[in-house]
């Protein structure tokens, strides 16, 4: 493996916190170290590269942190960042520390925030996907994404002992503004009778026919999970359309809110944040720059940031199909 010129890596993490964010950050510094290369935690995403706001990292700087949710780093956002002049300050600030390479662990927002310091300003730059959504184009998987699941799974599991002790209809509101992949995960290993997310067109009358045929069918309750990003509106919102069409139901409404961002990351997560975190400085050593690091297939690979942002995952309609005829 050939260390390039590099001396020092840069880390930090920006936009949404994700589990898992912290094994990715030990991942860096700790592979960083391992190649004679010194680690620099940037705290607070961009507002503290901002700011200068840098410390060398040690070993033992990351030691018990795989198991703990959130980042150690802390994370921001910083509405102006991908104004040139402010990007070309947080570049500045990167070179008078004498960091040569930077690794921002983050959604597609924080990566376009790198491409700017990648394209305009020569920066060595590798993103790694934090994220709980799943939305990311170029990996598999993000990390975060699986102790979310595990964390939503976990909560409807005890909702649905309401549901059927009471015949309850529970809409669930899971995260997920622009993405379904939260809502079908949860959808298919919970059983859950419907899902409504934001990649299809979702109409109140085919739910309400649809919940009614349930009820022919002697389905006593219900569990129905609304990704945040739906066209039906909230989950409050669509509960209180149906009330209104079916006032026998009795219908609840549970908004899983940031406790899905939250709490210890799955092994799953952990294993995904040590692999890429790993990878990232590797492709820094290697000269590679410009690029998320993602695993697809369990093989790292690399996407162009460009791709990473304007790209999307697409939902797998079969998996739609198998949820529907599932809940039957
Ligand atoms: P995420 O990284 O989770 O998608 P955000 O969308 O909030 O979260 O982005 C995180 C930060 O990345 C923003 O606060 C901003 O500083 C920076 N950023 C977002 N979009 C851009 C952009 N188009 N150009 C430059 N920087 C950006």
């Amino acid at each position: 493996m050939v260390n390039g010129e590099l001396k020092k890596i840069g880390v930090l993490t920006s936009g949404g916190d994700a589990p898992g964010m912290n094994a990715a950050i030990r991942a860096v510094v700790r592979t960083a170290i391992y190649n004679g290369i010194q680690p620099v935690g940037i705290r607070r995403g961009y507002a503290g590269l901002l700011e200068g706001d840098f410390y060398e990292m040690q070993s033992n700087s990351v030691a018990k942190i795989i198991q703990q949710g959130g980042t150690i780093l802390k994370s921001s956002r910083v509405s102006n960042f991908k104004d040139p002049e402010v990007c070309g300050k947080a570049v500045e600030n990167l070179r008078k520390e004498g960091i040569d390479g930077l690794v921002v662990i983050g959604g597609d927002g924080s990566f376009r925030g790198a491409n700017l310091m990648h394209k305009e300003f020569g920066v060595r730059v590798v993103g790694l996907p934090g994220t709980i959504d799943n939305d990311i184009f170029g990996t598999d998987y993000t990390i975060g994404f699986d102790t979310a699941i595990n964390t939503a799974v976990d909560a409807i599991d005890k909702i649905r002992d309401t549901a059927d002790s009471h015949n309850l209809i529970f809409f669930v509101e899971v995260m997920g503004r622009d993405a379904g992949f939260i809502a079908q995960y949860t959808a298919i290993s919970t059983g859950a009778e419907a899902m409504i997310i934001p990649e299809t067109e979702n109409n109140l009358d085919d739910l309400c026919q649809y919940l009614e045929k349930e009820r022919r069918s002697n389905k006593t309750s219900g569990i129905i999970i609304v990704s945040e990003g739906a066209d039906l509106g909230s989950a409050e919102q669509i509960a209180e359309e149906v009330k209104k069409r079916l006032p026998n139901y009795e219908a609840r409404v549970t908004t899983l809110g940031h406790v899905q961002r939250g709490g210890s990351p799955s092994c799953r997560d952990r294993v995904l944040a040590s692999i890429l975190g790993n990878a990232a400085v590797e492709a820094l050593m290697n000269g590679i720059s410009g690029v998320m690091v993602g695993q697809i297939n369990n093989e790292v690979t690399y996407t162009t940031f460009d791709d990473a942002c304007s790209k999307h995952n697409h939902i797998n309609w079969k998996w739609q199909q198998i949820a529907h005829v599932l809940s039957i």
